[in-house]
């Protein structure tokens, strides 16, 4: 048996019709950009998020730089997020002129709040929590400690659309809420796509200036702008799309317990679901010493695996050139050397799922 760590092609074979049938709308109309598929997948991201408003945008990155920007980020200022996480978290502070001070993780990969205040100075701004493996960060806690410094909060949502934390949705915490419709991720455009979410109207409108050049309602440029806009093909591909949400991301929590109860009794580190907590595993990551050879094991049984992330923000070249060095995070550092992502999408079968079992408990550990 071969199984692809994630395999696009299973969920548009199943989609097939209707996802024609919308990209032939909108070629047919003739409306390309800034169109009313783009309007009304905004209003459902919004209604999903709990918040007023959400602006479709080019990809998550963009997301995250511009929504620093909507709240005032300048040049100097420092951003507090952690350093396990995909490149642009930090990237989207450092495109508007401003340094990421990092904090090191919780065992569950999320950032660890009892560290952040030690790390807030004159100059920070804002916090950027990164619900990683589509699991919220502890939103309270955050949120709380934002209040007393008077920090700004971005959520890096991008891996945790639909997921819930005390029955609140991702996305409804920060003073702005950033999604990514990357194909890899559990609600994915055909191509980049992504989406900034706020109840706040002065935000919501700077980014819908910012992501059109700069345009005001006027028709004038009052600052510099850029384009990254969410087009109507993408807008109406994530229509189709977004009904299934519910159903997909309970499908990966499924397959989620299903690893967990086959391989509970093995020495590997799984994944852990507090009580208020409704991840979406966007990844399931188990932690072993063995990693390398548990991995190479299950290449050749023809099982993919990937490592998310095998290089912390903080260790990547650019990452050095902040100042930090080996042992500056040491929960992110050892998670780095013995993390490893099983494949995990709704259209993964039970013999699928039960066959990468067997094959976990065929190693020697
Ligand atoms: C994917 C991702 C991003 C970036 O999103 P893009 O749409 O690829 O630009 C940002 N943060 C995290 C945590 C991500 O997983």
């Amino acid at each position: 048996m071969k199984i692809k760590f994630i395999d696009l092609s299973r969920q548009y074979l199943s989609l097939k019709p209707q996802i024609i049938e919308a990209i032939d709308n909108v070629l047919c109309s003739g409306h390309y950009i800034l169109g009313p598929k783009l309007s009304s997948i905004e209003n459902q991201i919004a209604s999903l998020c709990h918040t007023k408003f959400a602006v479709g945008l080019g990809n998550g990155s963009d997301a995250i730089s511009f929504s620093l920007k909507a709240i005032g980020i300048q040049p100097g200022d420092e951003v507090i997020t952690c350093p396990n996480s995909f490149i642009a978290t930090a990237w989207a502070i450092a495109a508007v002129g401003a340094t990421p001070v990092f904090v090191d993780a919780l065992e569950n990969f999320n950032i660890d709040p009892s560290k952040i205040e030690e790390k807030i100075t004159s100059k920070t701004k804002a916090i950027i929590p990164i619900h990683l493996t589509g699991r919220i960060a502890e939103m309270e806690t955050i949120t709380t400690l934002a209040k007393k410094y008077n920090l700004k909060v971005i959520e890096d949502a991008a891996q945790a659309i639909g997921a819930k934390r005390n029955n609140q949705p991702a996305g409804s915490w920060g003073d702005v809420s950033c999604f990514s419709m990357h194909p890899l991720k559990n609600l994915h455009a055909y191509g980049d796509a992504g989406f900034a979410v706020t109840n706040n109207q002065q935000v919501y409108e700077t980014l819908i200036s910012l992501r059109n050049h700069g345009f005001n309602p006027k028709g004038e440029v009052d600052k510099w702008g850029f384009n990254s806009r969410l087009d109507e093909l993408q807008a109406a591909i994530l229509a189709i799309k977004l009904p299934y949400l519910e159903k997909w991301n309970n499908r990966c929590r499924e397959i989620a317990r299903q690893y967990s109860a086959g391989l509970s009794d093995t020495s590997l580190i799984l994944p852990i679901d507090q009580p208020n907590e409704e991840a979406i595993y966007h990844r399931y990551i188990v932690q072993t010493q063995q990693r390398d050879a548990l991995r190479d094991f299950l290449s050749d049984e023809g099982i993919e695996t990937r490592i998310n992330y095998p290089v912390p923000i903080h260790l990547q070249p650019i990452g050095i050139t902040l100042g930090y060095k080996p042992g500056c995070f040491p929960v992110v550092e050892r998670h780095a050397k013995t993390i490893l992502s099983l494949p995990l999408y709704p259209e993964l079968t039970d013999k699928e799922v039960n066959y990468v079992i067997k094959k976990i408990r065929e190693f020697k550990f």
